[in-house]
């Protein structure tokens, strides 16, 4: 049975994330298997024990899980001796203290962690989906089906069965096997990841069944994605821990959810502006007046038409186009005005027509004369 988390940190429940990362630094300096006074096998253990705890305890979500349903929330993501030292969301963290470690005791110069083939991270999977604009105004939950592989239950992704290991009988449980080479030079040592156990140090006593030892199955799981109002087309929102499981315990991979944005018969979208169009007289052009414009929100507003606005001229109204992601801002709405040229007539309309037509431009050639006499 695993230590619970907070004990292993020596911190409350109450913890916060600062206390938390300054009891792993503390730990993690005193037992790191290349710097610790412990036994190798001693340290190790220890490490990932804390590693494994600050990992959950760091992630909001994951210590939400912890706290509700202790080991079994977080399952899944560690199996036996499935902790790896790729599968860090707190890499900079892990860095950083590693940093410190190395650069006091070695002066510096440490390289990259060797990687471990055993335990490692699932594949990150993409999923297409297309929503409306309408949609992507109001921002929508969607649920898909997706399929990925994820954790044999069976085996809780050991891949042995009852979830039963042992200590690798081929490495003594150390993960890596010693060979030693006679060469012109001498002899020579060499190390290699024990491939019995894919370096976990453990395998299986029988193979699971249900999954044939993988640790794996395939699945399609319902999932619902958040779509945030203001989401645009190609845009992609990330589902952590929806992709592919993990291999041997391995942190699984993320779902990346791509957005599509249907065409629409309205409105067509300029980042968070809206562009749209809208039919009023020549009068109203001429006069000035208001007209009546739906928004994408579905209201009915009222955009004021000022006296002598030209045909195909565009107005903004403020405030009235997509929201900002993350954000109370909404961008414009551009209208461009247009003229309904009427194919039919009343005998009174055409009257009225026939005297504007003419008396146009009367007024143009007063001024005109206006200026002649002022100028
Ligand atoms: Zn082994
Ligand atoms: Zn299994």
């Amino acid at each position: 049975m695993p230590r619970d988390y907070y004990e292993v940190l020596g911190v409350e429940k109450t913890a916060t994330p600062d206390e938390i990362k300054s009891a792993y630094r503390k730990l993690a300096r005193q037992y790191h298997p290349d710097v610790s006074k412990e036994p190798k096998e001693v340290a190790e253990e220890k490490f990932k024990e804390i590693s494994e705890a600050y990992e959950v305890l760091m992630d909001s979500e994951k210590r939400k899980m912890y706290d509700q349903y202790g080991h079994a929330g977080v399952n899944g993501q560690f199996g036996q001796g499935g902790f790896s030292w790729g599968d860090f969301t707190h890499q900079d963290d892990i860095n950083d203290i590693f940093g410190d470690i190395f650069g006091s005791i070695f002066g510096g110069g440490f390289g990259r962690q060797q990687q471990r083939t055993g335990p490692r991270s699932g594949d990150s999977l993409r999923y297409d989906i297309e929503i409306s604009l309408e949609d992507a105004f109001k921002g929508k939950e969607v649920e898909i089906t997706v399929p990925h592989t994820v954790n044999c239950t069976e085996c809780n992704g050991t891949g042995a069965k009852g979830g039963v290991t042992e200590t690798c009988k081929q490495c003594g449980g150390r993960g890596q096997i010693q060979s030693i080479k006679r060469t012109p030079f001498g002899q020579m040592s060499s190390i290699s990841e024990c491939p019995n156990c894919n370096g976990t140090g453990q395998s299986a006593r029988e193979k699971c069944p249900s999954c044939r030892g993988q640790g794996r199955i395939s699945k399609k799981s319902k999932i619902s994605v958040k779509v945030p109002a203001g989401i645009d087309d190609d845009q992609r929102i990330r589902v952590p821990g929806a992709g592919d499981s993990g291999y041997l315990g391995g942190r699984p991979g993320d779902l990346f959810v791509v957005v599509h944005l249907k065409e629409n018969a309205m409105f067509q979208r300029d980042g968070s502006n809206l562009w749209t169009g809208v039919t009023t007289t020549y009068p109203k052009l001429v006069l000035g007046g208001e007209v009546q414009i739906n928004t994408i929100n579905g209201e009915a507003v009222m955009l004021k038409i000022p006296a002598g606005t030209q045909v195909n001229s565009v107005l903004r109204m403020s405030g009235l186009g997509m929201p900002k992601i993350n954000s109370t801002m909404r961008g414009d709405m551009f209208v461009r005005v247009r003229i309904d040229v009427p194919k039919k007539v009343s005998e009174m309309e055409k009257e009225l027509l026939k005297k504007l037509d003419d008396t146009a431009g009367t007024s143009e050639k007063k001024t005109g004369r206006k200026k002649k006499i002022f100028g």
